[in-house]
């Protein structure tokens, strides 16, 4: 493995992956935007605002609790959560949107707008939007709009006007395609929220750093529990912005090991499935490049998961250079087994889980297995800290008539 200093490059790169292809009437807002980025992540009164925000609205530091009867359960793992789940809106999304809500009023923008799939992120965009009392329009499937009627509700509860998208398939794809046109069309005043580490340059990079504030508090809070550093490191991967806000503080630390796990829908061989990086070709999506989804064509295939969350037919690009030099293992866990992952943490914790943070727990079962098996290992446990991205209360319906 090959662990360079810092990325990605000026030009939005990590190795192969990312970059910027983006339509010429975005380029010049685009690079203002990496400018306002490389600005602020130096400025102590942008760094001290967003912390009020994570703090005082959001809900932040997020406990990171070890979780004593799963950990008993799986035997060979010492189980910490980082509770995301308790943020505000119930997820780790509000961090990044908080972030990119600050950067918009910096740059001076009067009107938001964003893409939803599942519908968490036009929740999370609405929620700053109605904080900054700024207009907000949400792009969304009408497909995804008639699934995930609940969350359209509460956009609109806050203020936010919700725009169904009735091209192509329906779903996210399709409403990120619109939300691009709108931009391009009002690119003087509207500023775009992207909601995962994915999109053109400088998204992924920013993403991140929001997001890293996961990580950092986890690392401290398990060096003052442990005394040590975690052996591993496990998140579900959607676009993979919670995982990548845990991992990217301990990117440097080798002994360190990073699990991302991908949703395998059907099952990996069936086409229907979310897991971009396990699956997935190189191309263009969103304005970077990174693994895909595509047919033989080159077409965007339909993801699919159980959780919404995760329905998502590519993955950030600094996933896909992780992936590539060997940084971190990406792993699949199907709707099955998810739903396994979502029981044992409520019978074990009292913790009812989102259906795609319970991708996460499921794949622990696994690992507490693999730890095991190798006898070198199998006396202490291993120590683990999962991102327990968000909780599972808007899933309940849908896990109800799964039951
Ligand atoms: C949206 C969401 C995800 C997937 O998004 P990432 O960018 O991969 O983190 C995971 N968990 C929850 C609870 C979500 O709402």
């Amino acid at each position: 493995m090959k662990i360079k200093k810092s990325f990605p490059d000026k030009s939005g790169h990590f190795g192969s992956f990312g970059g910027c292809y983006a339509p010429e009437t975005l380029m010049g807002l685009l690079i203002d935007l990496d400018k306002e980025f490389q600005k602020i992540k130096k400025d102590r009164t942008f760094k001290k605002e967003f912390e009020f925000y994570l703090k005082e609205y959001a809900g932040r530091p997020t406990n990171l609790y070890l979780a004593r009867r799963l950990s008993s359960h799986l035997k060979t793992l010492k189980v910490y959560l980082k509770r995301e789940d308790l943020l505000h809106t119930g997820a780790h999304k509000i961090n990044n949107t908080l972030g990119q809500i600050l950067i918009a009023r910096r740059l001076g923008k009067t009107r938001i707008i964003a893409e939803t799939g599942a519908g968490q992120h036009g929740v999370a965009t609405a929620t700053v939007a109605a904080l900054f009392g700024l207009p907000c329009v949400i792009y969304m499937g009408s497909e995804d709009i008639r699934r995930q009627s609940l969350n359209v509700f509460r956009m609109k509860l806050m203020g936010a006007q919700v725009i169904p998208v009735q091209s192509g398939s329906k779903t996210l794809k399709d409403a990120m395609n619109e939300a691009v046109r709108d931009w391009v069309t009002n690119v003087r005043d509207t500023f775009y929220i992207i909601g995962s580490v994915a999109g053109f340059h400088p998204y992924p990079v920013m993403v991140r750093t929001f997001q890293s504030v996961i990580g950092q508090e986890a690392r401290r809070q398990f060096l003052a529990k442990e005394g040590r550093l975690p052996d591993y490191l496990v998140a579900c991967v959607g676009g993979g912005s919670n995982a990548m806000g845990l991992f990217h503080p301990f990117y440097h630390e080798r002994q360190v090991k990073m699990i991302g796990v991908e949703a395998a829908g059907h099952g990996l061989s069936s086409g229907e499935h979310s897991a971009a990086i396990a699956k997935g070709k190189v191309g263009v999506l969103h304005g970077s490049k990174s693994l895909l989804l595509q047919n033989k064509d080159g077409q965007v295939q339909i993801a699919h998961s159980v959780a919404a969350g995760l329905d998502y037919p590519g993955v950030g690009p600094e996933h896909a250079y992780y992936h590539l030099i060997g940084r971190a293992q990406y792993v699949s866990v199907d709707d099955q087994q998810a739903m396994g992952g979502l029981k044992l943490l409520a019978r074990t914790e009292g913790i009812i889980p989102a259906l795609e943070t319970a991708h996460a727990i499921a794949y622990l079962e696994k690992l507490a297995r693999l730890v095991g098996a190798n006898r070198r290992f199998a006396r202490t446990p291993k120590t683990v800290i999962v991102c327990l991205s968000g909780r599972g209360d808007k899933d309940m319906n849908q896990i109800s008539q799964l039951i």
